[in-house]
């Protein structure tokens, strides 16, 4: 069979395309792209000619089955997404299944992707993180996707439209406590790329009093919650110098 490669595009500076990705994107005998338009733009700058196939979010179960029969008869297909790097939050889980079950190899090339590249600066712990993708947007729902990540230790991260961004740090802030820490990232690789840090309840004062901030692209980053590990000890810790103060 032919092979499919998950090729990830920039999330906003056209330069960030890896070499790799250009030379697969002209290579192969079909794209498959979420939005044929829009990935039309970035492929005549790179001048890609080879044709495209819309595959996106509605029609992806039923067209993976056609695509495997392409790459059945030995045809190689790039997929992209309309930025960064495919299935994050993004169509073609079931192709990249149906691939896996039909023993079509499946080859991925490293590249953009807002969440490790907002994680990777935004000053939180790294060792371990969980993505989140993006909250429901229904307000109870939103509160109990929360609940269910609120004693969870690893670093969160979180992809949010603009226009949810006071409700969703509203929301953390009644869930995780108004202490915790955030980094919200914005406009990543952009000309208006900005971090803003601290707890909660100050990120969202200064999105709530800045109206720019509540505009453009969203990574939103959750300090874990403390581990159980780490506050036992110190308890322990302080019981025992309580009591060898009482011993003789
Ligand atoms: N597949 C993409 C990736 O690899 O990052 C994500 C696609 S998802 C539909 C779009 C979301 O990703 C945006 O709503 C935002 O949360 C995040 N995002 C994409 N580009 C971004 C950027 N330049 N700066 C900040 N966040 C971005």
């Amino acid at each position: 069979p032919g092979t499919l490669y998950i090729v990830p595009t920039p999330i906003g500076n056209l330069g960030d395309i890896t070499l790799r990705a250009i030379e697969t994107l002209k290579q192969v005998d079909v794209i498959a792209a979420e939005d044929t338009r829009h990935s039309g733009v970035l492929l005549q700058h790179l001048g890609v000619q080879t044709r495209m196939w819309a595959v996106h979010e509605h029609n992806e179960r039923e067209k993976a089955q056609g695509l495997i029969e392409q790459l059945r008869s030995g045809k190689s297909i790039a997929l992209i997404s309309d930025a960064g790097t495919p299935l994050i939050s993004d169509p073609g889980y079931p192709l990249v299944n149906a691939c896996r079950a039909a023993g079509v190899p499946v080859v991925a090339l490293p590249g953009a992707c807002a969440a490790i590249t907002a994680l990777s600066a935004a000053g939180l712990p790294t060792d371990r993180f969980l993505f989140a993708g993006f909250l429901p947007p229904k307000q109870q729902a939103r509160l109990t996707a929360l609940q269910k990540l609120a004693a969870e230790t690893a670093t969160l991260v979180f992809y949010e439209a603009p226009r949810r961004i006071v409700e969703s740090l509203t929301a953390m802030q009644s869930v995780f406590g108004p202490e915790r820490q955030v980094v919200m990232a914005r406009e990543l690789t952009k000309q208006f790329e900005t971090y803003l840090s601290g707890t909660v309840s100050e990120v969202l004062a200064q999105v709530e009093r800045d109206p720019n901030q509540q505009r453009g692209e969203i990574v939103l980053m959750v300090a874990g919650a403390p581990s159980q590990s780490d506050e036992i000890p110190v308890a322990a810790l302080q019981l025992l110098q309580l009591l060898s103060a009482e011993l003789p």
